[in-house]
């Protein structure tokens, strides 16, 4: 089984950079694990691979949040990317599913709806984040996502996304590239950059007929151009656990933890990042309740 990663790399001597990913696995994982249906599905893979293509160039403990909340029925979409090549995510209703739109298509955009507002955090470790908002114009998140690139981080940017899914509802093929103007970069090949994106296949079908993220941006751009910097492996990764909610159940407090012990008979909490279910007995709650009391004296 290929694994997934993404390439990155500098064009026309350092004018433009470069990125692109195969997706794949990862989103799979991410709508096994959130049960999504096709529409959902190809909704919740493109904003996971728009996560490690905006990460890609993070370092340390730097951490991308992306927020689209649209007035379509899918709700908010929330994922975020790391430094690490780790993404996690998750859209608010997963049951969402229309048939294809005009162009044979996932109707992503109903999913999402046309109006609303884009989110995007870039934290730097704990003292510092940038907060970025911009309006959805199209609900294809690739346009939304890259109207913020360009609006708010002010960069020049491309963006494709795109998630192939079977009819049997696995991810036959996901993935995606980014191309941004370095400062310096000329108008003309800028412009040059903008009409072969506009004719090149979708990224889905070039990665479904087996190409490698570096073939993708072969097809983009003249291999005499282009340098390639480095590859990374990614994967759909969330950092929860059962300690980390064991500690966030410590933090409710002794009166509301009697009070799960007294109504539900012990906690299920779950994840929303990745739908993982943690669950604690009576027993492991008064447990709980006996640290708390033992740190207080
Ligand atoms: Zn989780």
């Amino acid at each position: 089984m290929k694994k997934d990663y993404f390439v990155s790399a500098i064009a026309f001597n350092g004018k433009i950079r470069a990125i692109a990913t195969s997706t794949t696995h990862l989103v799979q994982e991410g709508c096994q694990r959130h049960q999504t249906l096709p529409t959902a599905s190809a909704a919740l893979g493109r904003t996971l691979t728009a996560g490690i293509l905006f990460a890609s160039n993070l370092k340390g403990e730097e951490k991308y949040t992306v927020r689209i909340a649209g007035d379509g029925p899918i709700g908010e979409i929330v994922i975020d990317a790391n430094a690490f090549g780790q993404v996690r995510g998750y859209v608010h209703n997963s049951q969402v599913h229309f048939p294809a739109n005009a162009k044979g298509k996932l109707d992503v955009a109903r999913a999402v709806g046309t109006k609303g507002l884009i989110s995007v955090v870039k934290s730097f470790g704990s003292e510092y984040n940038f907060t970025g908002q911009t309006p959805i114009i199209s609900g294809e998140i690739a346009e939304d996502l890259a109207s913020y690139l360009v609006n708010s981080e002010q960069i020049p940017s491309a963006l494709a996304l795109g998630v192939l899914v079977n009819p049997d509802g696995r991810i036959a093929a996901s993935g995606g590239y980014l191309i941004q103007a370095m400062p310096g970069c000329d108008d003309a090949t800028l412009t040059q950059m903008e009409e072969v994106i506009k004719l090149a296949k979708p990224i889905s079908t070039l990665l479904f007929e087996g190409k490698t993220p570096e073939d993708v941006l072969k097809t983009l751009i003249p291999e005499k151009d282009l340098v390639f910097l480095g590859t990374k492996d990614i994967s759909f990764r969330c950092r929860c656990s059962r300690e980390r909610t064991e500690s966030t159940l410590k933090l409710l407090g002794k009166d509301e933890l009697l009070d799960m012990i007294k109504v539900q008979h012990g906690a299920d909490v779950h994840c929303n990042f990745c739908s993982e279910h943690y669950q604690f007995t009576e027993e492991e709650l008064k447990n709980i309740i006996l640290q708390l009391d033992q740190k207080q004296h």
